[in-house]
């Protein structure tokens, strides 16, 4: 029995973690954690008999406890709850499925731990990369990449030891406006943004992908995990969502992993990697499939992919930055309380504003990450 616990059990990956769990029959869940959805953590706890859940919100958490009074599981809270999960005793893997900067503290934990982690939540590598990496060198723990991108270019790694990568070749949809200017997206509405044309994906990873916000933070991502440098990672716009990602090689071989646009083949992945099993769902049929089709990126219109290229050469607390007041930006832009362009005017006013640290602590990184949300707060 392979032995797990999900943090953000109850978003996209989370539940798609759960599939591969049901469809295979050995893996063991020992602790769940979730923001405030205690109706579907519920039926999750019921179903998969963990030993530990944690809600964030501490009312929600009470409820949840009176809920299941009946089984034998500790019910914990906030980020004690998150620690606890990440740090469950008998997890070998730790499944990072939280969105934002709030996963890092849990990773760190787990890590500490000697857990292995599959890592979904990319904004702890964007912003603590460095403190990460080296910890998984020291804890001999190991970082197996969740998302699809990132997948791929560990998939195209294999067998591949001693040999360097002369460049990543990470594939973009362009998502819902690729090939709209700034003008055009000027009116661009929640609903309009919220319409990912290959990917069912949570709210905030899904505004992030229309505003290539999200490449940029994959860019600085794919950075950390593959150890090379950011000039290396180049954006290849390729709409239908079949070639994943690309590594290409010192002698010009190119190597790719292609697919359905389906997040459980990665999720299985990383829980079973270096075996792969049986996985139930769409092939691609190259008889059926017309084209597969490729752009350049447009650093133009799309400002936070130039944004993100800048943040994370400069290095420090910059990506930090980047990435927070993206994080503040989008939930107002879902709360409809600012325009579709101001995300990125936001992300560029607080880059600016900053002066950045070199090799910054945990508590630096998250000094920096206040600092901007206290930032977007006086000025918008
Ligand atoms: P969702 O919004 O669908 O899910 C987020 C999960 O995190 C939910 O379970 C949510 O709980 C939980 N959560 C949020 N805040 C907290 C908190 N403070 N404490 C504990 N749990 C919390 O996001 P996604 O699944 O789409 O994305 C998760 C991560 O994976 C992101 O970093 C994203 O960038 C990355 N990713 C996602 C992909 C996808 O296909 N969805 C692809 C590649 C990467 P609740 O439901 O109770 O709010
Ligand atoms: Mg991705």
């Amino acid at each position: 029995m392979k032995k797990i616990a999900i943090l953000g059990s109850t978003g996209s990956i989370g539940t798609q973690t759960l599939e591969v769990v049901r469809a295979n029959k050995d893996i063991e869940v020992t602790a769940l954690a979730a923001g405030s959805n205690i109706d579907l953590l519920e039926k999750q706890i019921r179903e998969f008999s963990p030993k530990i859940a944690a809600v964030w919100n501490e009312e929600k958490a009470k409820e949840l406890k009176d809920r299941v009074r009946d089984l034998d599981i500790r019910v914990e809270s906030g980020m004690d709850g998150l620690l606890a999960v990440a740090t469950e005793l008998g997890a070998e893997i730790v499944v990072t499925a939280v969105v934002g900067m709030i996963g890092i503290r849990p990773t760190i934990a787990a890590m500490n731990a000697g857990k292995d982690i599959a890592l979904a939540n990319k904004e702890t590598l964007v912003t603590a990369g460095h403190i990460i990496m080296s910890l998984a060198k020291e804890k001999h723990v190991r970082i197996l990449p969740v998302d699809s991108e990132h997948s791929a270019i560990f998939q195209s790694l294999n067998g591949e030891t001693g040999n360097k990568i002369h460049k990543i070749l990470l594939t973009a949809s362009g998502g819902p406006f690729r090939g709209w200017t700034r003008e055009q997206m000027k009116g661009v509405q929640v609903e309009d943004a919220l319409k990912h044309p290959n990917w069912t994906m949570g709210r905030k990873i899904t505004i992030d992908s229309s505003t290539m916000v999200n490449k940029g933070l994959e860019v600085m991502e794919a950075r950390w995990l593959f150890g090379v440098e950011m000039d290396q990672v180049q954006v290849v716009v390729q709409p239908q969502s079949v070639i994943h990602s690309m590594v290409e090689y010192e002698d010009g071989a190119v190597i790719a992993q292609l697919g359905t646009p389906d997040m459980k083949l990665p999720i299985q992945y990383a829980l079973y990697y270096p075996e792969r099993r049986f996985l139930a769902g769409d092939r691609l049929d190259f008889a059926k499939l017309a084209q597969i089709t490729f752009e350049a990126p447009d650093f133009e219109n799309f400002h936070g992919l130039s944004l993100a290229y800048k943040a994370g050469r400069r290095g420090g607390t910059l990506p930090t930055v980047f990435n927070a007041a993206n994080e503040r930006a989008v939930q107002k832009f879902l709360d409809r309380e600012i325009g579709y362009l101001t995300i990125t005017d936001m992300i560029e006013a607080a880059m600016e504003h900053h002066t950045v640290k070199e090799n910054p602590t945990v508590e630096e990184i998250l000094a920096a990450e206040q600092e901007t949300y206290d930032f977007i707060e006086s000025r918008w």
